[in-house]
């Protein structure tokens, strides 16, 4: 990311407050990536580098806001509209919050006396959809728990920026 977008995810006012957090980074690496940035800007318009008008800004926090789901984060591409109805359980763009997994097994659970009910009831055009949507839970699970027994201590949630404004 753009050392000036970041800086602006942020909140910070100076570029260099930002930069303190690269000195993680070995000086090489950040070499490259500033070369890799002067190269790229070099071709594209300037109007590019521009700053942000406050619509656009309040777009793109809109963006973050708008992809906070029950269950975790949407990771379709920034300003594209959900092509999938916000069936968010069946859906790949769906990324699950570690911290959500006791919602994804309610959810789940759920499911499963749903489709009961709906067999005891002869709903059966509710079923397969149903269905679809219990297999779709349960393959969220299972590469949840991958995901956490991967990781020694498991994984670290980032979450989603918090815009400022100073
Ligand atoms: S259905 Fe998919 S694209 Fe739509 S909001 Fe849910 S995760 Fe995002």
């Amino acid at each position: 990311m753009p050392i000036h977008i970041a800086a602006r995810l942020l909140g910070h006012a100076s570029l260099s407050t930002t930069q303190a957090y690269l000195a993680v980074f070995q000086e090489d690496l950040i070499q490259s990536y500033r070369t890799f940035l002067d190269q790229r800007r070099a071709v594209r318009p300037s109007t590019e580098y521009r700053e942000p008008t406050d619509q656009e800004w309040n777009e793109f926090q809109q963006h973050f806001e708008l992809r906070k789901l029950e269950l975790g984060t949407c990771g379709r591409p920034y300003g594209t509209p959900c092509k999938h109805e916000h069936a968010c359980i069946r859906c790949p763009s769906l990324r699950v919050d570690p911290n959500a997994r006791g919602r994804l097994l309610e959810i789940a659970r759920n499911l499963g006396d749903r489709i009961g009910e709906a067999k005891a009831n002869g709903w059966l055009g509710e079923v397969e959809g149903l269905q679809t949507s219990l297999e779709a839970a349960k393959r969220k699970l299972v590469s949840l728990d991958r995901m956490l027994a991967r990781k020694p201590g498991g994984p670290v949630s980032l979450g989603l920026p918090t815009i400022t404004t100073s």
